[in-house]
């Protein structure tokens, strides 16, 4: 949790009250300083990571959600700096009282920053809604929204020629991420959550998540300072998300030894992951182009096309368009 304004505490840069105090460094700022804090540290995740090269072209995925659109308010921040550009994307999932907010939220706030944004509707490109999706297969909402929103991200970002897909992930996902899938044994889950993935075919754009060394806390602490209006948590079927209380846990332990989540981010990723790298590569399958849509898949069709036709034939219509 944040501390603010308990004890008068100092800006470390300036002398003035802080308005906040970063915990695991013990580092109290005011508002200003923070926000250039905040900044820097998402730069510094980025250029350690080797995320964005000068030159490149990036966009980002926005949902209207306070991570997506601190990520694309930092970035607009970023772009000139570190010298990419930057255009933003939002997906229209067709869900009801949801998806049309989740669209204008973020229309409105890449307006604001002056970034070009491009809403994509799935039932127009590929012809059905979530929804309609979520009645040919039984898996939970947000699985197939997640696989939904991974495709038709990168396939549009191919098509665009984009250099690289940014996405809001950060530090608490994905600390709960790494718990929950060593908890169900998810190893093949566990070696993807680094914060680069790679294209895994020529020609598509490489996965960033510069929020990943972000906290929560203190993206919604930027939120609050560049007043930031995002949406509140209202998809419907956000019921169907993984349980709350891995988060409840996490932010625990986080506040009782302040860096834990850091800690246990940064160990997975310097010593767990490249040891079960070792172990799982003669075991993954290379990924070659779908037979259908030319996207990457360790089959022969890949896993949206088989939806695609799935909810197809629930349709009645034959190949949706
Ligand atoms: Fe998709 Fe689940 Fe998020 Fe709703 S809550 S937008 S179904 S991932
Ligand atoms: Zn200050
Ligand atoms: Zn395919």
């Amino acid at each position: 949790m944040r501390s603010r304004r308990k004890r008068k505490r100092r800006c470390r840069f300036c002398g003035r009250e802080a308005w906040l105090v970063v915990r695991q460094a013990n580092l109290p700022l005011c508002r200003e300083h923070f926000a250039s804090w905040f900044e820097r540290r998402v730069e510094r995740t980025m250029r350690r990571y080797k995320m964005v090269r000068p030159g490149e072209r990036v966009l980002v995925a926005v949902s209207g959600g306070k991570d997506s659109l601190v990520l694309l308010a930092v970035l607009a921040e970023l772009s000139e700096p570190m010298g990419f550009q930057l255009e933003a994307i939002t997906l229209d999932l067709g869900i009801e009282g949801y998806s049309a907010s989740s669209v204008e939220t973020a229309a409105e706030a890449a307006r604001a920053l002056g970034v070009e944004h491009h809403v994509i509707s799935i039932k127009d490109r590929y012809g059905f809604t979530l929804p309609e999706a979520l009645k040919a297969d039984r898996r939970p909402a947000c699985s197939l929204c997640g696989l939904i929103k991974r495709y038709t991200l990168a396939d549009v970002a191919r098509e665009m020629g984009f250099d690289a897909l940014a996405t809001g992930h950060t530090l608490d996902d994905m600390a709960r991420f790494i718990l929950s899938s060593y908890m169900t044994a998810a190893i093949s889950e566990l070696v993807r959550l680094t914060p680069v993935v790679p294209p895994g075919l020529p020609g598509l754009p490489r996965l960033v998540k510069p929020l990943y060394e972000s906290l929560e806390e203190h993206i919604r602490a930027y939120a609050e300072l560049r007043g930031l209006k995002y949406m509140p948590d209202g998809c419907p079927y956000a019921s169907t998300a993984p349980s709350d209380r891995l988060r409840i846990f996490l932010d625990q332990v986080e506040h009782e030894s302040p860096g834990m989540k850091h800690a246990m981010v940064r160990g997975y990723l310097k010593r767990i992951r490249p040891a079960l790298e070792a172990h799982l590569r003669p075991e993954l399958p290379p990924l070659r182009p779908c037979s259908r849509c030319g996207m990457p898949s360790s089959g022969d069709v890949c896993a949206f096309c088989r939806l695609r036709e799935k909810v197809a034939r629930l349709l009645g219509r034959g190949e949706l368009s």
